[in-house]
């Protein structure tokens, strides 16, 4: 009797997970291929081509290693490079929505489909040891996840055995929101708002890629990567899903 494994797959999956597509909120597991429709991912920004060195935002014109945008020139951050996968177009927040405030992780399995569609980024953190950017104790108590860190090792998950996630930073301050705060004030408001954690050590690792969900201001990055310079370790960048 032949058995039919894909539709009893189908049915365990519409069990446990009543899943629909992040984007068009449709069931899209039906290819059997991805979580989100393949063509819901592509209406997500992602980036190619000429970007910023160091934040990763797309910019026109011609790719050039040296680029950067107007926000990272008027203030250089203390991170040597950065890449981000998507601008925030309504596509690329559900994203982001989908995983930062429903916790749904499963999108994070798309992470192939992601990195395809952004050329560089996967030989970008290939090799690094990959730092996710930690909550305060109180709001991971309360969110109970931190989705930089599902974030980071989905990531190295796709790199391999040379990428590794350390999750090494604690947040020493429960920082007010920032979301209705300008650059300046972020900056403020992250003031050593991080440091490593007792006992870390980054001995044989070259390059340190810090992971977060978006990409804003930079000035949450820029106080980690504070962080990581001040202890003596000098290379480090950021990679981000979201820009915006
Ligand atoms: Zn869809
Ligand atoms: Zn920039």
């Amino acid at each position: 009797m032949d058995i039919d494994w894909i539709g009893w797959k189908r049915a365990l999956i519409d069990l446990f997970f009543p899943g629909d597509c992040p984007i068009c909120k449709r069931a899209a597991y039906l290819d059997d291929v991805s979580f989100a429709c393949l063509s819901c991912l592509d209406e997500v920004a992602w980036i190619r081509g000429a970007r910023c060195k160091f934040c990763g935002v797309g910019m026109d014109g011609m790719e050039y290693a040296g680029l950067t945008c107007k926000n990272c020139r008027e203030r250089t951050p203390l991170f040597q490079g950065g890449r981000s996968l998507f601008h925030l177009n309504p596509a690329g927040r559900s994203i982001i929505h989908e995983i930062k405030y429903q916790g749904n992780k499963r999108i994070l399995e798309d992470i192939s489909f992601f990195l395809e569609r952004a050329p560089g980024f996967l030989d970008f953190i290939t090799g690094t040891v990959l730092i996710p950017v930690p909550l305060h104790r109180k709001k991971l108590n309360k969110r109970t996840y931190n989705q930089s860190l599902w974030i980071a090792k989905a990531l190295a998950k796709e790199a391999g055995i040379s990428t590794v996630v350390y999750d090494c930073l604690i947040r020493t301050r429960h920082t007010p929101s920032q979301t209705k705060l300008d650059r300046e004030q972020r900056q403020k408001n992250m003031k050593n708002a991080f440091a490593l954690k007792q006992g870390t050590c980054l001995d044989g690792f070259h390059r340190a890629v810090l992971v977060d969900d978006v990409y804003t201001t930079g000035a949450t990055l820029d106080a980690c990567a504070k962080a990581l310079i001040d202890s003596g370790f000098g290379q480090v960048e950021v990679a981000t899903l979201g820009h915006g």
